[in-house]
Parts: C-alpha cells; structure tokens; sequence
C-alpha cells in the first residue's frame, strides 16, 4: 500500500475536501477530524446499519465510547467489513454490552495495587505510571476500558507530580513503565518533562513507553518527536501490533525512524477471537515484526474486562500458537505468551510443556518436530550451599547496592538460606485447627 493512496484520498476529501497528504500526515488533523459517531463511520465508509442494529450500536456507543483516526479507519476493507480485523478492533460491537459474571471493572486489581493515583506498584523493582488517559484510537479490547475517555481519569500535572514524587521516595523502583491512555497522546513538551525529571532521579536505571500510536497513528512518530526521545536514553518502547494487516508503509516508516533512533521497540499483542487467533497470522505477524526491528515481548491471553467475552479464547489457543512458533521460527521473534492473573498476580507466563521425563541423571525432552531426546546430566556437581554470602562466594559478583535479601514465592522453597519447607494460602483451615491445639 501506498502511503497516501487513493482510498485515503477518498477518506481525506470527506473530511475536508481540499485535503491534502499535508495534513493527513499530520496527527493533529487526525486527532482532530477522529471519527467519534456512528453517523461520521457511516458516511466515511459507505458502510450502512439497520435501524435495529443501529440502536444497539447506540447504547454501546453510550457506554463505551468510540474514537478512531482516519488512518486506522482507511485500514478496514470496507467490502468484507465484519470479518475485517481492523474493523473488529476499531468499531463497535454490540456484544460489547454483555457482561459476563466473571468480568470485572479493573480485574487486573490495579487500583487496589496502587500507593497513589495513577500509579501501580505490583513489582518489586518497577512502576507502571499512567500519564495520560486518551488514546489516538479506543482499541475495542482495551483492558482498561473503564478509564479511557472518561474525564475522571485524566492524569492532571499535579498528580504526575505526586507520581514522580512516589518514585523519588520509592529506591527500588529502577524501571518506570510509562502507559494510560497512551503517552505519545501528550505534547512533546510535556512528555520531555515527564522523562526528564524521572531521569534525574538515580535510581531509575531504565524508562519504558508503551504507545499503539505507531499502529494507529503513526503520524504521531515525528522527527521532532524522536528528537526529543533519543535525550532520553536507555528508553525502550513497546508498541502494540495484532495483525500483520497492521503492518503498513506508514507504520514501517514510524518503526524505523523509532529503531533509527536507537530505541529499542517491543510489540505486545493481545489474543483476539476471530481477530489473530490462528497460529499463521501469528507467525505472519511476528515475522514481519522483526523485519521491521520489532521484537515480539508478549502475546496477552485477552483480560476479565466487562464486556470482552466476544473476544476471548481459550488459554488452549494460545498453547496452539506458542506450539507453532516455538522452533519453528527465530527465537528472537517468539513472544512469551502471558495471562495476567486477575485480582492482581502481574503476568504468568504459559507454554507448552517440553520437559517429558526425568530420573537424577538424565532428562528427557521433546523438540518443536516431536523428536524425543536425551539430555545426559552432569557426573560431577558440587552443589553450593548458597547462603548468600556473596562477598565470600567462589562466584565472583560484586554485588554493591540495596538488592533485596528476602526470598520469595517458589525461589524461597529452592533457596539454601531460607528454611522455609512449605508455602501455605492464609487461612488454611488445618492450620487454623492447630492454633486451637493445646500441644503448640
Ligand atoms: C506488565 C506490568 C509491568 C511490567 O512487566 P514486565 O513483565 O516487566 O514487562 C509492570 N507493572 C504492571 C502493573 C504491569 O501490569
């Protein structure tokens, strides 16, 4: 595709009829002439609606607002429109409206895991910091659905301020996860103060950015724009690509000013029914990725949010799709596929299994090909009783710093210096009986 083809010219003319690639370029006219009604999605498409259907697509518009760029929108093939992928993530679904008893507002808990607003502190070592609450388009499968557009959860200065104050005070936070909304929504102006002021704080090592504006807007990726991110350095950014459809001239050219830049770029995707959940569009998906200097972080098995059921999968189609990428192509562009644990875990990471069998020498395993070998273990090993004491390890590692001492989860069953033999849910009712015991 073109970057400027006749369809977007089409589309362009719609919307102002002297436009001209100028302003099609520039994200401000986009931001600006986004398509917000049904009405406006109607006329730019040709694409029309029954009464019937037209009212359901009201009350889900009154629920869940709907905001796309001319962009995105000029993406839809608009001659087979309700199996379009971009569509489906674009536009609005009436089976949005169905709420299923097992979705929830924030099922991610990340308002319960956060010290002040609009920060979530989930991880030992790092932050996610929302700093915006728009976004260039309203992904029909946000998770945080609950936030976007609503006025009540704009990120005002004052409470980025008393975020960055947050991290200041908080040591171990050595990663910042800047998101929203999404942050390439700010100015230029602003967003340099953001990153400015989190990098003078010393114990921020590194500063991430999580934007889907290269997918549905990439004119937002200015020279000027870039400019001010390479300042910034080490500043990774993981974007947001879930079909190859995606992949288009305009976005290559925003992905390659970003690598230009020096920035490493990442891609999360989110597995959607009827949208990528085959394991070739997959396969399509991040291969085209690393050729553009993407490297694929995340596959999300799609959240508990109100109103995504038409969305999701089962965590088996993920399995399916890890099975057939695994091996199968370069390990650099095989994603790790997670679910996010609803009430709050953070991510888990799911695979196939590959581990068969095992006695004390020997393991046995299976390849992608389903070949079945043996992995001889080693004759001699002399295990280290590690009691972290570093300094007087065999193993040179000049630990300075405030690493935390304390094991935890399974690492703490493994360790050496931790006698802790069992992990045991709170109010485990046998234990409960044994507090009654008379003997303890
Ligand atoms: C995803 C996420 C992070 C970052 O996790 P990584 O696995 O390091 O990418 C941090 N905080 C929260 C709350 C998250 O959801």
């Amino acid at each position: 595709m073109k970057i400027f083809d006749q369809h977007q010219q089409d589309i362009a003319e719609k919307i102002e009829s002297q436009a001209e690639i100028k302003q099609w370029k520039d994200w401000k006219w986009q931001i600006r002439h986004s398509i917000k009604t049904i009405e406006e999605f109607e006329n730019l498409t040709g694409i029309h609606f029954d009464a019937t259907e037209k009212e359901q697509l009201e009350r889900t518009i009154n629920r869940f607002p709907l905001s796309i760029t001319p962009y995105y929108l000029s993406l839809i093939n608009i001659e087979n429109f309700r199996q379009d992928p971009v569509y489906k993530q674009a536009f609005l679904d009436s089976r949005e409206l169905i709420v299923s008893p097992c979705e929830m507002k924030d099922p991610l808990a990340e308002e319960h895991d956060s010290p002040i607003p609009g920060i979530t502190h989930r991880y030992p070592d790092r932050v996610l910091f929302l700093v915006s609450n728009v976004c260039a388009m309203y992904c029909r499968h946000c998770t945080r659905k609950r936030k976007v557009g609503d006025v009540d959860f704009i990120p005002s200065r004052e409470q980025v301020k008393k975020g960055l104050d947050y991290i200041r005070n908080t040591p171990q936070v050595r990663d910042v996860l800047l998101s929203g909304g999404d942050p390439f929504m700010l100015s230029d102006d602003y967003l340099d103060w953001i990153l400015t002021e989190l990098q003078a704080i010393p114990h921020v090592q590194v500063i991430r950015i999580g934007t889907r504006t290269p997918v549905t807007l990439p004119y937002r990726i200015t020279d000027d724009l870039v400019n001010m991110l390479k300042k910034h350095h080490p500043l990774w950014i993981n974007t947001h690509f879930n079909h190859p459809r995606e992949i288009t001239a305009s976005a290559k050219e925003a992905l390659t000013k970003l690598a230009d830049a020096g920035i490493p770029l990442g891609n999360q995707s989110v597995l959607l029914a009827d949208v990528n959940d085959c394991p070739r569009i997959m396969k399509e998906l991040v291969q085209q990725l690393v050729r553009n200097r993407v490297r694929p972080y995340y596959i999300y098995q799609c959240d508990l949010s109100e109103g995504l059921s038409h969305f999701r999968t089962p965590v088996t189609k993920g399995i399916e799709i890890m099975e057939s990428l695994i091996g199968h192509t370069s390990g650099f562009a095989v994603p790790t596929y997670v679910i996010d644990a609803p009430g709050g875990g953070g991510k888990i990471p799911v695979m196939p299994h590959y581990i068969i069998s095992w006695n004390t020498n020997k393991v046995i395993l299976r390849n992608y090909e389903g070949v079945i070998t043996s992995y001889q273990e080693p004759d001699h090993y002399e295990a280290t009783i590690c009691d972290r004491d570093c300094a007087n390890c065999k193993l040179e590692l000049d630990i300075t710093g405030s690493d935390e001492i304390n094991a935890v989860g399974i690492e703490k069953l493994l360790s050496d210096y931790d006698d802790t033999i069992s992990l045991i849910p709170a109010n485990n009712a046998r234990l409960k009986r044994r507090e009654g015991d008379s003997d303890e």
